[in-house]
């Protein structure tokens, strides 16, 4: 079903008020409610109930309320750590990028030090050739006569699948492979850094610039 739903576009907003139901004509929380009533039933759900409560609880603690207003205070590291003592994990897992191996082993030593147990997996884990995917050599990013090896985010989420990770943190991943490491991870996985190979992995700074000296993301397209 397609209603047209754009609340990026959204001139009123009032979901963040009490008179949520006077949103726009295309406001998804006027058009859907049956939607809504079965995602409260979903976090009545035992595996989510108190998954959903902590994150709220999270949130609320990552503010300050000081005399001047009110102003954040947790970095993203400290928020994953502080969400996941919050919910009892003891085994966390890392996915990670090679090209951020060394934020990898910095935060692999800053939750051991906070006493977790880190299990965590590259994503060239498996050593297996970008041919096995179809990649033609031209298509290397090495050069058509270098081995390279894929990106296996599937390996990576099976791999901490089955040590046991109770909760996974994305360091870096590609775009796509995150994907399929979100499909295939059975734990929840909260990413801590997002790719960037321009912006310091920073994505955001993309969109902060496409009005000035990024203005050709905002070229046209068909
Ligand atoms: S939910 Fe409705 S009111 Fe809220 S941003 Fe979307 S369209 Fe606007």
């Amino acid at each position: 079903m397609d209603l047209g739903f754009s609340c990026a576009n959204c001139e009123r907003v009032v979901c963040h008020t009490n008179h949520a139901k006077d949103g726009p004509d295309n406001c998804p929380t006027r058009l859907m409610g049956d939607t809504m009533e079965r995602v409260k039933d979903e976090y009545l759900k035992l595996e989510v109930a108190e998954f959903a409560r902590q994150a709220s609880i999270q949130e609320f603690e990552c503010y300050l309320q000081l005399p001047e207003g009110t102003t954040p205070r947790n970095p993203r590291v400290e928020e994953t750590a502080q969400f996941a003592k919050k919910m009892g994990y003891r085994r966390l897992g890392i996915a990670f990028c090679a090209g951020l191996r060394q934020e990898a082993r910095i935060l692999d030593e800053i939750l051991t030090r906070r006493g977790f147990e880190v299990v965590s997996v590259c994503c060239k884990a498996g050593g297996v050739p970008k041919e096995t995917i179809g990649i033609a050599p031209e298509q290397k990013i090495a050069g058509p006569e270098h081995w390279e090896t894929m990106c296996n985010p599937i390996a990576q989420a099976m791999v901490l699948n089955e040590s046991g990770a109770e909760f996974n943190i994305a360091v870096g991943l590609c775009v796509g492979h995150d994907s399929l490491f979100f499909k295939y991870s059975n734990a929840p996985t909260t990413v801590l850094i997002a790719k960037d190979r321009v912006f310091g992995h920073n994505p955001a700074a993309g969109l902060y610039l496409s009005k000035s000296y990024y203005r050709k993301l905002r070229r046209k397209e068909e």
